[in-house]
């Protein structure tokens, strides 16, 4: 028998109307009956799009109002002690923070852009099944008429990604009996089956963990209503997997090559078998003809009982509907396919495999490809990705010219984007003011941040950024072969979403990116005036990119646009300039053994973007996330001058990273934690200074926020920046 099922699909509604309702819950304008009557109507159309899409197994508990790990923290009265006296709005105090109690930890979940909240499991923790939100909605859509498969996160991985304080193998004892009294409610309740999710199977597992899943799933109950669930690549272990008596297994097939070899190898017949055979990481429509041959194969070799063809991850990762493109070009919007589109493929596929006619065209892709491009690419020479000079000599020559004090003071780039500014970039958009309008409306706002710095006394200054919604969807819009999306929005955390463009073509820049803005800004100081560019890794990371040549390869298309950008900054008498590359652990392969091929070239594709300048002109790149430790070398490796990170979150840890690593550049690391609206104290900034003094020179240390400062407010970040000023200025001193 061959059916239809979804993974997940996106929570946030086809216009944000999650985000609507959960941001007016936090403003006081919505009380908790409307928002459990607004999310109920979002959840029923979700579910009933999926029937309406001829979707056999849709699942449900792959809704959150904020985060699914954080669902289920809860519902295992996983409340760490310092949340212990907060008895109203727990939830979003848990996410959120509240008063002085800081929130539970966010982090990039798996190699996506989403952020999941890290659960704390205390020691001694009183776990128990409290009220499960999984099977509140299971009961919601039964009584609407709806029969879904609950979807959790398993056992494995939902210990695996939490922050415990006693052994996994400990733990898992413990979790086990809660998981099975769950599942028992689930079953009272009606569930047939039961997905139960289990992403980190397919992280570097070791034996002894391989050996405490098999304990878990030995020991959980109804364990034959259970499909195990892997996604985002192939699994590690996957003949111990197969034999865990579950009742079926889901499978990606897109990202995971080596699970279709083993597949032809050998797979249970009385297990139920989920095949990953939709992109769920990508816009572009599946070919059908090459998937019905792969499914075809599998489920000859393999004649399981049930197959249910499902796309490789949930859909929560590409936009809801291409409906909403309304202006998007055509020729750009037959190839593409988001959810909704997504799961027309899956239907189609069905019945091209039940049937045995295939009903849509052959397609392929069909973008704009560019010679010029190709040749520069392949004609380019190790030189093109050297500095003239080496770190040392370039050093001397910058200090020359930029002439700056010990430990100077920068920002990362961005300042507030109020109201106003956000109606104005939509008045110039809807062609409602005029280009010359918008363009010194912009202006204004740089001579005024201009003002403000020269007033702070910092020492090297940015722009603002004021033009840029987005710092990669502002790349997207003004190089040929990105499109932009208008209703594209993806969840990146919370109630948080982003609109990736898509690489579509060819990367070519025709006009300039950024000159126009950065140079009228350094007209107004003396103080140098940072150029502010995306790096071509986190453009390629954050968007949506073409499948028919190698990530590399689009890499090093963006990085010699950016090339040219920059070489045209300095023509223009911009000194410094800073490259951005927030994303660039993010590409990070999730097994180690394909690490180093992504380093190499990513590194190097920072190295073609900022290589072709002066020795005299300083890079900078920026950073901003905790877990530095596994990068360094890399990060050496990009030979950018400067470099400034966070460091307030990760408590100084990051600081220790660097400890044994004879790393000889300067740093700044971020003392202002801009993702919190306190004000930080002189001697907290103070502290984390004199950390980093510790370990590195005190030529070497930059003063800085961790992060650039768009979301603050200007009542917050002018005394935070005064203090952070004033600190430099102590540590001169002494
Ligand atoms: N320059 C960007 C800004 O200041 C960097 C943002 C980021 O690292 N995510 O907003
Ligand atoms: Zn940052």
């Amino acid at each position: 028998m061959i059916l239809t099922g979804n993974i997940g699909f996106p929570t946030i509604g086809p216009h944000r109307e999650l985000k609507t309702v959960v941001e007016g819950v936090w403003r006081g304008e919505k009380n908790s009956d409307e928002m459990i009557k607004e999310t109920e109507e979002l959840l029923l159309m979700r579910t009933t799009l999926q029937r309406e899409k001829a979707i056999d197994f849709i699942p449900c508990g792959d809704f959150s109002l904020y985060d699914r790990m954080l669902d289920l923290a809860i519902s295992f009265n996983c409340i760490p002690k310092r949340f212990k006296d907060i008895k109203e709005n727990l939830y979003f105090s848990l996410a959120r923070g509240t008063k002085n109690i800081p929130p539970l930890k966010m982090v990039k979940w798996f190699n996506t852009n989403y952020h999941y909240i890290v659960p704390e499991i205390e020691k001694n923790q009183n776990l128990e099944l409290k009220e499960s939100a999984v099977l509140k909605d299971f009961l919601f859509l039964k009584k609407e008429g709806f029969s879904c498969i609950p979807a959790i996160i398993g056992p494995f991985t939902f210990l695996k990604l939490s922050n415990i304080e006693e052994p996994l193998t400990v733990l898992a004892e413990k979790i086990i009996p809660l998981y099975s009294s769950l599942l028992e409610k689930l079953k009272e309740a009606g569930a047939e089956w039961i997905s139960l999710e289990e992403p980190a199977l397919v992280l570097d597992i070791t034996e002894q963990e391989i050996k405490t899943v098999k304990k878990m799933y030995e020991k959980i109950k109804h364990s034959k209503s259970i499909i195990l669930q892997t996604y985002f690549e192939d699994i590690s272990f996957y003949n111990e997997i197969i034999k865990l008596p579950v009742g079926g297994i889901g499978l990606d097939v897109i990202n995971g090559k080596e699970n279709i070899n083993n597949l032809m190898k050998y797979f249970p017949k009385d297990k139920l078998l989920s095949l990953g055979v939709i992109n769920g990481r990508n816009v572009w429509k599946a070919n059908i003809k090459k998937t019905v041959d792969i499914v075809k194969k599998i489920i000859e070799k393999t004649n399981p009982s049930m197959c249910i063809l499902q796309p490789s991850t949930s859909l929560m990762f590409v936009p809801w509907s291409l409906e909403e493109e309304k202006s998007m070009p055509s020729e750009t919007k037959q190839l593409l396919a988001f959810a909704v589109e997504k799961l027309d493929e899956l239907s189609i596929i069905k019945k091209a495999i039940v049937e045995g006619k295939i009903e849509q065209d052959e397609i392929g892709f069909a973008g704009i490809k560019k010679e010029n491009i190709k040749n520069r690419i392949i004609n380019l020479k190790e030189s093109n990705f050297q500095r003239s000079l080496p770190y040392k000599e370039r050093r001397k020559k910058q200090q020359r010219i930029l002439n700056l004090p010990l430990f100077p003071t920068t920002t990362i780039g961005s300042f507030p984007q109020d109201k106003i500014l956000r109606k104005t970039r939509k008045m110039y958009k809807d062609n409602l003011i005029t280009e010359e309008e918008y363009k010194s409306f912009i202006r204004k706002k740089i001579a005024h941040v201009i003002g403000i710095q020269e007033g702070l006394g910092l020492d090297v200054f940015v722009h603002g950024e004021f033009e840029r919604s987005d710092m990669v969807e502002y790349f997207g819009e003004r190089l040929e072969g990105m499109i932009s999306t208008e209703n594209g929005w993806v969840l990146s955390y919370g109630t948080r979403c982003i609109r990736p463009p898509v690489i579509f073509g060819d990367i070519e820049r025709t006009k300039s990116l950024t000159k126009e803005e950065i140079v009228f800004a350094q007209s107004l100081t003396e103080k140098p005036v940072k150029g502010m560019l995306t790096g071509a890794v986190t453009i390629l990371n954050w968007s949506f990119s073409r499948e028919d040549i190698t990530r590399y390869e689009i890499a090093y298309q963006l990085a010699l646009a950016l090339r040219d950008e920059i070489k045209e900054l300095e023509e223009n008498g911009i000194k410094i300039i800073q490259v951005d590359e927030p994303a660039f652990r993010e590409g990070l392969p999730l097994k180690k053994e394909r690490r180093e091929e992504y380093l190499s070239w990513a590194t190097k594709a920072f190295r073609l973007a900022t290589s072709a300048v002066k020795a005299e002109t300083q890079i900078h790149t920026h950073m901003c996330y905790s877990e530095f430790g596994d990068i360094i070398e890399a990060i050496d490796a990009l030979d950018a001058d400067v470099i400034s990170i966070e460091a307030t979150r990760s408590k100084g840890e990051i600081i220790h990273a660097f400890e044994n690593s004879n790393y000889e550049r300067e740093i700044g690391f971020g003392v202002y934690d801009i993702h919190s609206p306190r004000i930080p104290s002189q001697d907290e900034m103070l502290k984390i200074a004199n950390r980093a003094l510790r370990i590195l020179k005190k030529e070497q240390i930059w003063i800085n926020p961790d992060c650039g400062l768009k979301t603050r407010n200007w009542k917050e970040i002018i005394p935070s920046l005064r203090n952070l000023v004033q600190v430099a200025s102590t540590l001169r001193e002494s």
